[in-house]
């Protein structure tokens, strides 16, 4: 299981985007079939050069070669190629280089033609450049494309970690990294639940209770201290994880978050506070150790935070 890491909630690491494979085009040729072609073309024509030409093995087997090799990177290629930009100079340069390749044995199996010599000529000065500039071309491509897919998969990855309304971390992101770290021990999980957030609702409307959530995660983050973390475990109960092993320190920190709370500024809290129905907040606290995996460890948060309920809200309850 990954650490617990903060640049986690940044979006920098965690899932790691350089995983993400580049798709290639669809397949054009398989490489196999450029193989088979260059074999059929070399077995026929060495024998028929033998039979008919002045050639040797030497000059069959260099030559055939080079038709081989160039058949299989076009086979190749073609298959891979990401886009236009790339595959057009290459399998034009590619092309033109068989067809110098395969220029001197047509014109010496088959006809003499003045354009064969051309080809034979040029084929490698025009088409060699062609595919260099295409290999260049793929090369700033897949880097761009690269670091784009990168750039995408951190911000997929942010959006999945952190909770969009509250800015502190997801559910998604509490549960994957509290298990790997709960059973390390050295830190307090702090489980914190608004009172009488239904009300809050029910009085002042949807909008005010997500404005009241946004204010809650405001709080949090900035309370933190470098090691700590602050996730939206549900909807308006969040857990945090506070790097400390001293449960009076991890007593103190929860006391002043609902001293916190219990002191934002906002017309409808402040409402809820005169009327006594809302307007605070109540808070579990239980040690993480060694031995104690991540469910016992929330179960005994949570059941603090009951007792803190049914002690009449508004407090810290330790488990
Ligand atoms: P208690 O003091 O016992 O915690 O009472 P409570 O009303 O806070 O508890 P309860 O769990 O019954 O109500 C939670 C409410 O939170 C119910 C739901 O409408 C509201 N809520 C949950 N998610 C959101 C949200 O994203 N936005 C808003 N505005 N309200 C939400
Ligand atoms: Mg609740
Ligand atoms: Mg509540």
């Amino acid at each position: 299981m990954p650490r617990l890491e903060q640049q986690d909630f940044q979006g920098g690491r965690g899932f790691g985007a350089e995983r993400l494979p580049l798709t290639p085009a669809p397949s054009v040729l398989p490489a196999w079939f450029g193989g088979l072609v260059a074999v059929l073309v070399i077995v026929v024509a060495a024998f028929y050069g033998k039979a008919n030409t002045d050639w040797d093995w030497v000059d069959i087997f260099g030559e055939g070669s080079v038709l081989a090799i160039l058949l299989v990177v076009y086979a190749r290629v073609a298959r891979t190629a990401l886009v236009s930009a790339v595959r057009m100079p290459l399998m034009t340069g590619l092309l033109l280089m068989i067809a110098a390749a395969s220029a001197d044995w047509a014109d010496e199996f088959l006809l003499a033609m003045p354009f064969l010599n051309l080809l034979e000529n040029f084929g490698f000065v025009i088409g060699g450049p062609c595919v260099l500039y295409a290999l260049f071309a793929e090369e700033q491509i897949r880097g761009h494309e690269s670091s784009r897919l990168q750039r995408q998969a951190q911000h997929f990855e942010s959006m999945a970690l952190r909770d969009a309304l509250t800015g502190v971390g997801s559910r998604h992101a509490f549960e994957w990294q509290f298990a790997s770290r709960a059973p390390q021990g050295g830190f307090a999980l702090l489980l914190l639940d608004i009172d009488g957030f239904k009300r809050v609702n029910d009085e002042n409307g949807h909008a005010v209770g997500d404005d009241i959530l946004r204010l809650t995660g405001g709080l949090l983050r900035d309370s933190l201290r470098e090691g700590d973390f602050a996730y939206r475990y549900g909807g308006e109960e969040f857990a945090l994880v506070i790097n400390t092993a001293e449960v009076q320190q991890a007593r103190e920190i929860a006391e002043r978050l609902r001293a916190n709370f219990a002191a934002l500024e906002h017309p409808a809290l402040e409402f809820g506070r005169r009327a006594g129905t809302y307007g605070t907040l109540s808070v579990g606290v239980a040690m993480a150790a060694p031995g104690l995996d991540a469910p016992a460890l929330f179960k005994a948060a949570d059941q603090a935070l009951y007792r803190a309920k049914a002690g009449g809200r508004n407090r810290v309850e330790t488990a």
